[in-house]
């Protein structure tokens, strides 16, 4: 059972400033997995001024070569490859992801960013100069935006990390990350593999905690920007205080996108059921981009419910760390709470359970819910509205494509989602008009080389691609 006592500061394992620690319990089995020390504000402090130092050392990472910069990021990657095994079961044990799904991603993606971002680095532009419109010419810098605050959530703890750090690397800032309590463990790997692959003591540093010491990491003097994933509402929360200080801010939210099955689409489970399952359910629906509202035109309605009743009856559920297992546990008691909450509240309003809706039979420990499949939704129910982050789907009719985008753009959110067809060409054409950051046609799955994120209360700004890296720079003209 890893437990430890020391915090990832300044590129050592220091005694934290307190005894208080954060326990950590399996979602699947409900046991004790492990601690780590919580850290308080006196070791943010700590975190934030070896951050600041690494930062302003003449020597120091920012001022690397861009090769060795780029070199350090692949003996990273090297050192969480090495580890992604144990990377991808302290993941599932702790948020009930399936070991499948984590081994795919937790163990895997962060190694491909860091190398992604390497390659970004050895072919990026820092310093041009521009011949000038009215005589002389001008020099653009793209500098490090200096001390970054990273807060990740629980759902990819380990990847949406990476989403922040890779590309903070790779511009030459240094950060600051405060993991989640749920998923504190995996974090403590992440360091391993820095301070093994040579980079410097304050480029990065962890202060396990909650939602205090967050907030008090977004305010402190001495960070220059906050990259945030997480609740749209612990993000409006960041943006206040991000305005108030004029600090930079990146905000990846959460979803209620929309899957629009249009009436050619291919429903045969045996063809598309697997990314039907990626784009609606992966991760136990803890996932922020999925498509759990499915629109279906009335004219197939039926068929659609038959076929998203028969894909989560099929679903294997079960203890995260059983290779079989296709839907685990929510991550907390809190969490399942809140799922089971929103079914109750699905039933009230007139849906109608068509799978699912309670708790699986023959689990009498971890925080499971049954794969639940909701038909006859109207889209202004509460469980059309509101992100539910659990293995719940609403089915809802439309009558023509334009009643599918209305109702597809009638959301508050607009992260993720995707258009199912037998027409590429009639996919794209849909897909254009949803508003929403990301989108996929017969498909959904966020890659490292284009951008990701939200449009309206799914967040601020975005994620992966090079793009990304422009989010951790300062640019800074210089007239001559
Ligand atoms: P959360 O907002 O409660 O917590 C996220 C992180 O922020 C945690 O580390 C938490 O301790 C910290 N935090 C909470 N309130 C804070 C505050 N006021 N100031 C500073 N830090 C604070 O979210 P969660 O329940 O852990 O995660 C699930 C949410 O994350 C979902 O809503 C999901 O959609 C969203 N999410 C979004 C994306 C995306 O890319 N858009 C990806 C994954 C998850």
């Amino acid at each position: 059972m890893p437990q430890h006592d020391t915090l990832f500061i300044g590129g050592e394992w220091i005694a934290p400033s307190s005894n208080r620690t954060i326990t950590v319990v399996s979602a699947s089995t409900e046991e004790i997995i492990g601690s780590v020390p919580e850290a308080q504000e006196a070791d943010v402090d700590a975190a934030v001024a070896s951050a600041r130092a690494a930062f302003e050392d003449p020597n120091g990472w920012s001022s690397w070569e861009p090769a060795n910069r780029a070199a350090a990021m692949e003996r990273f990657a090297n050192g969480l490859d090495n580890r992604s095994g144990e990377i991808a079961r302290l993941v599932s044990a702790q948020n009930g992801m399936p070991i499948a799904i984590s081994t795919a991603f937790e163990g895997a993606f962060p190694s491909i960013l860091l190398r992604y971002y390497a390659g970004v680095l050895k072919e990026a532009v820092f310093e041009e100069t521009r011949p000038g419109m009215l005589g002389g010419q001008t020099v653009v810098r793209r500098g490090p935006i200096g001390v970054v605050g990273a807060i990740v959530p629980w759902n990819f703890p380990q990847s949406l990390s990476a989403f922040k750090y890779a590309p903070a690397l790779a511009a030459g800032c240094t950060l600051v990350i405060k993991p989640s309590p749920e998923t504190v463990l995996d974090s403590v790997l992440i360091a391993e593999a820095a301070a093994e692959a040579g980079i410097p003591g304050g480029v990065i540093n962890f202060v396990p905690g909650g939602r205090e010491i967050g907030a008090y990491l977004v305010a402190h003097p001495g960070v220059d920007k906050i990259s945030f994933t997480g609740s749209t509402a612990a993000g409006r929360s960041i943006a206040e205080t991000c305005g108030r200080l004029l600090r930079p801010v990146t905000l990846e939210l959460g979803g209620k996108s929309a899957a629009i099955v249009l009436d050619d689409a291919d429903l045969d489970l045996a063809t598309v059921g697997e990314k039907l399952f990626a784009a609606t359910l992966l991760n136990n629906g803890q996932t922020c981009f999925l498509g759990t509202r499915v629109l279906a035109p009335r004219s197939r309605y039926a068929e659609v419910v038959d076929t998203f009743a028969a894909l989560a009856s099929s679903l294997k559920v079960g203890d995260a760390l059983d290779a079989t297992t296709q839907i685990g546990p929510m991550a907390s008691d809190r969490q399942r709470d809140r799922v089971e909450g929103y079914i109750a509240k699905g039933k009230a309003e007139g849906a109608r359970v068509v799978v699912g809706g309670g708790r699986p039979s023959g689990q009498d420990k971890g925080w499971f819910v049954e794969p639940t499949i909701f038909a006859d939704v109207d889209n202004n129910h509460t469980i059309a509205q509101e992100e539910i982050f659990g293995p719940v789907l609403s089915l809802i009719p439309y009558s023509d494509l334009d009643d599918a985008v209305r109702i597809a753009n009638d959301s508050d959110f607009g992260l993720g989602g995707s258009v199912w067809t037998r027409d590429e060409e009639r996919g794209l054409g849909v897909a254009r008009r949803v508003q929403t950051g990301t989108i996929g046609v017969n498909t959904y799955a966020p890659d490292p080389t284009a951008p990701f994120g939200g449009v309206k209360a799914s967040g601020l700004g975005r994620e992966l691609g090079p793009e990304a890296i422009g989010h951790y720079q300062q640019v800074q003209s210089i007239y001559t």
